[in-house]
């Protein structure tokens, strides 16, 4: 079954995180996209010299994007 990128187009960051701390192994379409995408080479870098998760989200300024918005469920309820 072949990986699909998330809808951002790029790499999840815990899943290069879990490949920098050798948790996971990366699937053949995540390895190429970082070798062809400076954003996530730099993030993949990183990660390897990060020593927490928490360090990389900092370093990079972002978010973490394991978690989903759920925003617009919470308008419907009720
Ligand atoms: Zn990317």
């Amino acid at each position: 079954m072949p990986y699909v990128l998330p809808k951002s187009g790029h790499v999840r960051l815990h899943r290069m995180w879990a490949f920098a701390i050798h948790a996971a192994d990366l699937t053949y379409s995540e390895h190429i996209h970082v070798l062809y995408c400076d954003d996530c080479r730099t993030a993949l870098g990183v990660c390897l010299q990060a020593e927490t998760f928490g360090a990389v989200l900092k370093t990079l300024n972002r978010e973490d994007d394991t978690h989903h918005r759920d925003d617009d469920d919470q308008s419907k309820a009720g």
